[in-house]
């Protein structure tokens, strides 16, 4: 593989040529205009700074075998050596002076800012004694490994497994579960894969091209797509970056997206530009008319006509009404969607879908769009995610645990899509149970989720969490409460494989430890990754087999035969071996690649970084099934069974793979709905938000706060040690219409009050007309706290107190803003900003939606001037009003169990799933 035939026409573009990687000569910029010859080592690796995972290639000086520069790896398949500004910063976190290089103990109370070093057997040793005690006590449920930022793909799972416990928790609840339930009811794929590249029309509900899911890669082919012809159009309040590129922006009242996509839809279907054909081969029509109307002659022609029954309100004019977009619009949006039959791409991720209660409805009808226009799989389509993203398998697989963790899916929320994750410290101060071994890795829900008092109320209390141990590679608002800080390593300083949905191919790629792989093509050998990381930096991989090792030191729980080499019996497990299995067993076609250009998979890996597996992976769900012996005819839904199972669906007379959902169809009719108690939600349908304007107090003056855009120079928690990000970006004034700021009185610049259901934050107003009437809007990148010196990064965050009063009320205030400060670091002290903007979650309450468990992260809240007593960044929580809100939006929920006495319906996925068994409920006490 060449680098000129993955850059086809890019003269303009130069990379290093792969051939010269080994030994590659630069002049150093630094001595300019001397000409200077500096020789590096170019390794490559990936980006973690969001979840794209593009390709970086990092400059090792040959001289001082230090990182000089990370830049693009043109070899890679999905970003195509382009990478967007959060890339090359990873040098920045690499070189940070103030990141945690060894493990640290708390001394004193949680919180209390004191810190003491200690070895790594230390905290091994203290760690696996804690598990190992609480399995041998039966107390499995009370170890849990909570992820903010995954990777490492299966790896963790596969941990988990090994140690037989259901203690997978994530972030997803407060990112993406609505979208996802919205997909995995229409097709058993919780997300989809628009072919940007070769779409005709492009639809996004988000901010895709700047910086939204799979950002630089999306946005690569989005670009492509509009080179070549597509239309695009977006939807969202803002006027983002990317509404501002598109052909159309529709700037919808949030939560009104589904009224809007259901017009469409009529539209579509009134004007003859449906694929009825599709509709009737590919949905489940006839379980909706055997449920619905069970007297009525099952044909498609009837099942047509109830169907645009059904959505006789939807029409252009209703949804201008909920929407504010003029139906002339929507209906033209409408007529390019129809248009572009078989070419229709389009994406939904967190925005309108992680906003709004019934959120997951706005991603079905977006899908309905897709299953309109028969563009579900097709080149320019939408794939399901699945199809489009590579896992590995492992050459031994631990059994699925035999548990069920009400912390994490409990009862009243039997469809939740993910972990009910951000309502953690709720069910632990309800005392539903408590956690002896909580670890948490590159994730700080302090400062990213909801309710962060609630957090740190639990994070602070010994009876509720037992030890606490923060895998982090940079300090965090959260692990400030931790018992152990843990350092893990940056982009470039650990192994992992990842793979992602970004265009209609398959491929994976290789993060790893660049110095320690230059300084092993120079002839050096290490044992462990941290011999070669600055400090005592360890890399999660071998942590986790270091650590099963020490739970089990004899193999007699079972759990260290999961971490021996699969090379060298008996022996412990080295991260190489891990790899090199996968590498040599587990990539289709890799080993091949590798014999043509004469090195192992894992050479191959390592020099290239990443490697495509398939392109233009297209329409799977009509592959044909080869039917074994055995395998009984189709029934009356077209399923066929072997051996009990259903391993095809019969379409115009052939036997074809489908989709993994009960029926094999594109289900417009979810019967899993009906059945546990959503019936008036079976089909793709419209929700009316919690920030409806009808939900909204009009006397109080409530507005829709937007509090979840992305900067694109930004990422969550992450970027915070980024010097070169956050010069760039360090503030997040409240941006707020025109309009409304006459009416307010306010002016850019004003000091306002934002007062939410449990509290208020003081920020800047931010006058424009790139935000509909009624909304404001706040990014959520900024914000940053610490409470102690030396426990956050001081390119990022601001000093603050935390007041806490007896009557339950919190205020939190800035006393010291970001100011040059003197590291081994020139540039920290020419540090000009002085603002790191104002941290707004902590003033939000739970909003768990009672379907999906999606946190609805759209608040109320009503603007002001700020008062006299205010200050630019004041917070203030009442934490018992909090817990109110809580148990409202709990009480929307419709509790298990389901048909069959389940706890969950078997088809619907979950993380780590269990042994079956585990998804019949226990009969109630006395039952
Ligand atoms: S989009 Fe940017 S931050 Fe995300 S992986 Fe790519 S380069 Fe890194």
């Amino acid at each position: 593989m060449t680098i000129e035939r993955l850059t086809p026409g890019s003269s303009l573009q130069a990379y290093p040529p792969a051939e010269k990687w080994d030994d590659w000569l630069e002049y150093d910029v630094k001595q300019w205009p001397r000409r200077v010859e500096k020789r590096y080592s170019l390794v490559p690796t990936i980006c973690f700074n969001c979840e794209a995972a593009c390709g970086l290639l990092a400059f090792v000086d040959q001289e001082t075998l230090r990182v000089r520069k990370f830049e693009g790896n043109p070899l890679h398949p999905a970003s195509r050596g382009r990478n967007c500004a959060k890339g090359p910063a990873t040098i920045n976190q690499i070189n940070d002076p103030e990141r945690i290089l060894y493990p640290l103990r708390r001394v004193g109370k949680r919180g209390g800012g004191e810190w003491a070093r200690v070895t790594w057997d230390q905290v091994l040793d203290e760690i696996a004694g804690r598990i190992r005690k609480a399995f041998l006590e039966g107390r499995r449920n009370e170890v849990m490994y909570h992820v903010g930022r995954p990777g490492h793909e299966r790896s963790m799972d596969r941990v988990l497994r090994a140690w037989g416990i259901d203690g997978h928790n994530s972030h997803t609840n407060v990112c993406s579960s609505s979208a996802r339930l919205g997909y995995a009811l229409w097709s058993g794929y919780d997300r989809p894969s628009p072919d940007h590249a070769n779409a005709r029309f492009i639809l996004l509900l988000s901010s895709h091209l700047e910086a939204g899911h799979y950002f630089n890669p999306h946005a690569q082919r989005i670009i492509d797509g509009k080179l070549r012809g597509a239309k695009l159009a977006v939807m969202d309040p803002r006027l983002s970056n990317t509404a501002s590129m598109a052909d159309y922006w529709l700037p919808t009242h949030p939560g009104s997206e589904a009224a809007v996509l259901l017009a469409m839809a009529n539209v579509i279907l009134d004007e003859g530009l449906a694929d009825l054909g599709y509709l009737e081969r590919w949905t489940n029509w006839r379980e909706f008319m055997a449920h619905r109307h069970p007297h009525a002659a099952p044909t498609f022609a009837a099942f047509l006509a109830a169907l645009r029954e059904h959505y006789k309100e939807f029409t252009p004019a209703f949804a201008e009404a909920e929407s504010g977009v003029p139906r002339q619009t929507i209906v033209e949006v409408a007529r390019l969607v129809g248009g572009a039959r078989g070419a229709f791409a389009s994406h939904v991720w967190r925005g309108t879908a992680s906003g709004n209660l019934g959120g997951w409805q706005v991603a079905r009808a977006l899908q309905l769009l897709t299953v309109l226009t028969a563009s579900v799989g097709t080149p320019g389509g939408t794939s399901p995610h699945a199809w489009n993203k590579y896992k590995p398998a492992f050459w031994e697989e631990p059994p699925a645990h035999e548990e069920w963790n009400e912390l994490l899916f409990p009862r009243e929320w039997p469809l939740s899509h993910y972990e009910m994750s951000f309502l953690l410290p709720h069910f632990l101060k309800e005392g539903r149970g408590r956690l002896d071994m909580y670890f948490t890795r590159v994730y700080n829900p302090v400062w990213t989720n909801p309710d962060g008092l609630a957090w740190i109320d639990v994070l602070s209390d010994e009876s509720l969490v037992g030890l606490h141990a923060a895998l982090t590679p940079t300090w965090s608002e959260t692990a400030i409460y931790a018992d152990f800080v843990l350092p893990m390593g940056h982009a470039g300083e650990r192994h992992d494989i990842q793979s992602q949905e970004t265009q209609s191919g398959r491929w994976v790629s290789f993060r790893q430890p660049v110095v320690r792989v230059a300084r092993e093509r120079r002839g050096e050998t290490f044992q462990h990754t941290y011999e070669a990381n600055p400090g005592q930096v360890w890399e999660e991989d071998e942590f986790w087999i270091e650590l099963s090792w020490r739970i089990d030191p004899d193999g007699q729980l079972g759990i260290r035969r999961h971490f021996e080499s699969p090379f060298r019996p008996g022996e412990k497990l080295t991260v190489h071996e891990y790899y090199r299995w996968i590498f040599e067993n587990a990539v289709p076609g890799l080993p091949e690649a590798a014999r043509r250009e004469s090195l192992t998979p894992f050479d191959f890996m390592s020099r290239h970084g990443a490697f495509l597996i398939e392109d233009g992976v297209y329409e799977l769900h009509k592959k044909p099934v080869a039917l074994p012996e055995g395998a009984g005819p189709a029934d009356d839904a077209g399923l066929v069974r072997a051996e009990g199972r259903v391993i095809g669906v019969e379409v115009d007379g052939a036997v074809v793979a489908g989709f993994p959902t009960p029926s094999r169809k594109l289900e417009i009719f979810s019967r899993t709905l009906e059945e546990w108690g959503w019936g008036e939600e079976a089909l793709p349908g419209y929700v009316r938000s919690h920030v409806h304007p009808k939900a909204l107090d009009a006397e109080r003056g409530e507005m829709v706060l937007l509090p979840t855009f992305r900067l694109p120079t930004l990422i969550h928690t992450r970027s915070g040690n980024a010097k070169y990000l956050n010069e760039i970006s360090h503030r997040n004034p409240l941006w707020i219409h025109t309009g409304d700021a006459l009416r307010l009185g306010l002016a850019t610049g004003d000091l306002v009050r934002v007062t939410t259901e449990i509290g208020y934050f003081v920020n800047h107003a931010w006058v424009t007309e790139a935000i509909a009437p009624g909304v404001v809007a706040c990014s959520h990148h900024l914000g940053r706290w610490r409470l102690h010196e030396g426990e956050g990064s001081r390119w990022s965050s601001v000093r603050v107190t935390l007041d806490r009063r007896p009557d339950g009320t919190v205020l939190m205030r800035q006393v010291e803003g970001i100011s040059p400060f003197v590291s081994a670091d020139p540039d920290s002290r020419r540090i000009w900003w002085t603002d790191g903007g104002v941290h707004q979650n902590l003033t939000f309450p739970v909003h768990p939606d009672p379907v999906s468990g999606m946190h609805c992260w759209h608040q109320k809240v009503v603007v002001s001037l700020a008062r006299a007593e205010d200050l630019y960044g004041d917070v203030w929580v009442d934490t018992n009003r909090s817990m109110e809100v809580y148990r409202e939006w709990l009480a929307k929920a419709r509790p298990g169990p389901g048909p069959g006495g389940l706890r969950r319906p078997l088809w619907l996925d979950r993380p780590l799933r269990p042994a079956e068994k585990m998804f019949s409920a226990p009969l109630p006490p006395g039952g």
